[in-house]
């Protein structure tokens, strides 16, 4: 789903995400990796080598590198969904450059939602912070710095009922109503930016590895993974599937790079 990448290091006019992994994977056949599309069902971490149920039937593993990723959270609005890569985005890191001197919103209410609204303020003319509730969950600090900051605009007891611009094919601006009085109203804007959080794609791995209160894979040693605080052998994460702070395409592939570097020194210690 990652569409222009624009900070990923040694492509200075920036990339399409599928052409960064069409070209990661046909270097990875050149030292001699064989791939196989399947979806994961189910797993056994209690025996080595692990069983994996996948839809391609079952694969034994010596060692596995978790590197499932994390799904961004959506509202589920037939609109927002026909207009992610159009002007809705779920990363302001990725995407705000876009949106230079135009005007954005950031739906939310937590930390995440404070953090996207603040970093576009480098790039947007003015961001209205939308927030479905009365208060505001996030913590004190960068509620406080938001709310200072003179190009962004909260408007709470509000939800959106539509992303406008889907025959146009991009963002033109929302349909707001009040939660408290049931007024509507339109807000033009050009970029909607999703700050409600994501979903660690664990889902399979859970009760067999130490995940935190989000369902993210918790390391130790930057990617070794444990159950019960102890390191299972031959495990590994990586990428956003382990990391809730960076969530970037070189930092994925940064703990990446560290995995595949563990899991060759596993095999090797064990004579593989
Ligand atoms: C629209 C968009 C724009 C972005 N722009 C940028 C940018 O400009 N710069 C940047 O640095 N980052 C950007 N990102 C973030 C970047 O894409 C991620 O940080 C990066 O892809 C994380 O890599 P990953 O390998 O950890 O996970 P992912 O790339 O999410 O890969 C996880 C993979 O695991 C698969 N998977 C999950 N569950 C299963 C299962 N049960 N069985 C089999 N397969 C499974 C998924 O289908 C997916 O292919 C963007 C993201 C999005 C969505």
């Amino acid at each position: 789903m990652t569409t222009q990448v624009e900070n990923f290091p040694g492509w200075p006019e920036g990339v399409q995400g599928p052409e960064l992994i069409d070209n990661m994977k046909k270097q990875a056949a050149r030292f001699g990796a064989d791939f196989q599309l399947a979806h994961l069902n189910a797993v056994d971490l209690n025996v080595n080598p692990f069983r994996l149920q996948t839809s391609a039937g079952e694969i034994p593993a010596r060692t596995l590198i978790v590197a499932s990723g994390a799904s961004a959270r959506w509202l589920g609005l037939p609109s927002e969904q026909a207009l992610i890569g159009h002007g809705v985005s779920s990363c302001a890191t990725c995407d705000g450059f876009f949106f230079r001197g135009k005007e954005v919103a950031v739906v939310g209410g937590g930390d995440s939602a404070m953090e996207e609204a603040l970093f576009l303020t480098r790039f947007a003319s003015k961001i209205t912070l939308l927030h479905r509730r009365p208060g505001f969950r996030a913590s004190k600090i960068m509620l406080e710095r938001v709310m200072a900051h003179t190009k962004i605009e909260l408007r709470t007891n509000v939800v959106i009922e539509e992303v406008l611009g889907v025959e146009e094919k991009e963002v033109k601006g929302v349909r707001l109503r009040d939660v408290a009085n049931g007024t509507k109203s339109i807000l033009p804007i050009s970029g909607l930016f999703l700050g409600i959080g994501h979903e660690p794609n664990t889902k399979m791995f859970s009760g067999q590895i130490d995940l935190d209160g989000d369902g993210y894979i918790r390391t130790t040693g930057n990617v070794l993974v444990t159950r019960n605080g102890v390191v299972v052998p031959g495990l590994f994460a990586c990428g956003d599937v382990q990391d809730r702070r960076y969530r970037q395409a070189i930092t994925a592939a940064g703990s990446g790079c560290m995995a595949a570097l563990e899991a060759e020194k596993f095999l090797e210690e064990h004579g593989h």
